[in-house]
């Protein structure tokens, strides 16, 4: 299965080897991240990744602990 780099910061799909791999770090070009770590997922994951992000600022509520909110 085909797997894309993700920069950690953004988010962005726009990662590239930086110097064409010689020191070995990413390089993204949407924010200009620059590091040997990004990332790597399945574009299905990326999508799980993106949609639950935007998700997780609606179902705010689950996201505490139970028991907590008694009022
Ligand atoms: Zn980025």
């Amino acid at each position: 299965m085909k797997r894309i780099l993700v920069c950690p910061v953004c988010k962005s799909k726009e990662i590239e080897l930086d110097t064409g791999g010689y020191t070995g770090k990413y390089y993204c070009k949407n924010c200009g991240y620059i590091g040997s770590y990004v990332l790597e997922m399945t574009e299905g994951e990326y999508k799980e990744l993106t949609e639950g992000e935007e998700i997780e600022k609606k179902k705010d509520d689950k996201m505490r602990p139970k028991g907590v909110r008694e009022d």
